[in-house]
């Protein structure tokens, strides 16, 4: 027997979690199929910066976007995910650094994305925990962190009290297309059919692209992550580096997040862990922009699998194969911000035949 609906979904991470609850909004009946557990890869074990200061300017009409559902994801899914606007202080270690930072100041006005340079004489009152190696800083107060685990079964959550079927345990092994509809087969041997497929399966989209005849040089991602023993809370903003070799936030709790480098992955089992040196190098350049990190204890590291694309942004929009096929995957290390605003424009794209948002640089034949 093969179950219809009007949308169907493949990934359960905050992209297809948010698309699902935007789709189920606007009525349409729609099923999500999710190998694993809904925010069990990418979305729920990322670092949690939601920040916006540093993307591909073509990215920022989409985070102004997502950063907008962010601050009201209480209402919208009934928790904040533990979203907390820290600010994003975005540190530069040299002039050239520096420049860069300036540079960077025009693209956000044109995004109107609050942004403010924080300078040399500046930086070390207002953050006097800073090391002598920052030199400058940008300031954005919007940005923040929110934490990953909690955001995907949020969305997923709101979603089916929208109405939507969130699957779980239902892994896609083949895709069919009669010119009409779309028919996916479960490992389980389920079926489920629909006019529309949102193509949302993170590193994995690129085999569902593949699988319509649109293949792109997709590859895993796997930055590595650690978290240190509590400390008294004293870092506020959430930072990062010109270049970002590593970044770093802390928690009310106290203890801190830190990241830079990547771990190793096998995407098709699926299996991602963090290597000991990388962890070792990115806790020496942690430790250098914050000199009281030395000898605070690393507790647990670990990493993740996303998609990165050769150009570092996403694939966004319809296929240029099938009709009724939709992707949104490839995020390429920065997705956990947009996931919401994703949601929200596959919603529009699939419903309404278009968005405001400029989709061009994302087309997938653009390789
Ligand atoms: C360690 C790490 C740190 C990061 N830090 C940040 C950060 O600080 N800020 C930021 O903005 N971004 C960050 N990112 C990136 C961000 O996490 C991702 O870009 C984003 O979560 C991708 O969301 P997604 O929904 O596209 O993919 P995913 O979360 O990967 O979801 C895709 C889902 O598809 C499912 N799937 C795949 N194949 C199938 C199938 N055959 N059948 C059914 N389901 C299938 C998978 O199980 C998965 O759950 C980080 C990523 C990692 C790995």
């Amino acid at each position: 027997m093969t179950t219809t609906c009007d949308v169907l979904i493949q990934g359960g991470g905050g992209a297809g979690c948010s698309a699902a609850l935007h789709l189920a909004q606007r009525g349409m009946r729609v099923i999500l199929l999710e190998r694993g557990l809904v925010g069990g890869q990418a979305s729920g074990v990322n670092y949690g910066g939601v920040r916006q200061q540093g993307r591909n300017p073509a990215e920022l009409p989409i985070a102004r976007r997502s950063r907008e559902i962010w601050g009201r994801l209480g209402v919208l899914v009934g928790t904040d995910a533990e979203f907390t606007v820290t600010g994003h202080l975005k540190l530069a270690r040299s002039e050239a650094e520096e420049a860069e930072l300036i540079a960077y100041l025009d693209v956000a006005k044109q995004h109107d994305l609050p942004l403010r340079m924080v300078g040399r004489n500046a930086i070390h009152r207002d953050y006097p925990w800073l090391g002598p190696l920052v030199v400058a800083g940008s300031f954005a107060p919007e940005d923040g962190a929110a934490n990953p685990r909690l955001l995907s079964p949020a969305l997923a959550h709101a979603a089916r009290a929208a109405g939507a079927d969130i699957r779980e345990h239902a892994e896609v092994v083949a895709h069919a297309h009669d010119g009409a509809r779309f028919t996916l087969r479960t490992k389980a041997g389920e079926s489920f059919a629909a006019p529309v497929l949102l193509n949302v399966a993170g590193f994995w989209g690129g085999a569902v692209a593949a699988a319509f005849g649109e293949a792109v040089p997709i590859e895993p991602l796997s930055p590595n992550m650690a978290v240190t023993e509590p400390l008294p809370y004293f870092i506020e903003p959430n930072l990062g580096v010109v270049g970002g070799n590593v970044y770093l936030r802390q928690i009310p709790r106290g203890n801190v997040i830190l990241g830079g480098g990547h771990g190793e992955a096998d995407a098709s089992i699926p299996w991602s862990r963090p290597l000991p040196e990388v962890t070792m190098e990115a806790a020496q350049l942690a430790t250098q922009l914050v000199p009281a990190l030395a000898g605070v204890q690393i507790i647990r590291s670990w990493s993740g699998i996303d998609g990165r694309m050769p150009d570092r942004i996403p694939v966004i929009g319809p296929s240029r194969t099938t009709a009724g096929l939709f992707h949104a995957f490839g995020f390429s290390g920065h997705g956990f911000q947009l996931g919401p605003g994703i949601g929200a424009i596959m919603a529009e794209l699939i419903v309404d035949g278009r968005t405001d948002i400029p989709l061009d640089p994302f087309r997938i034949d653009r390789f």
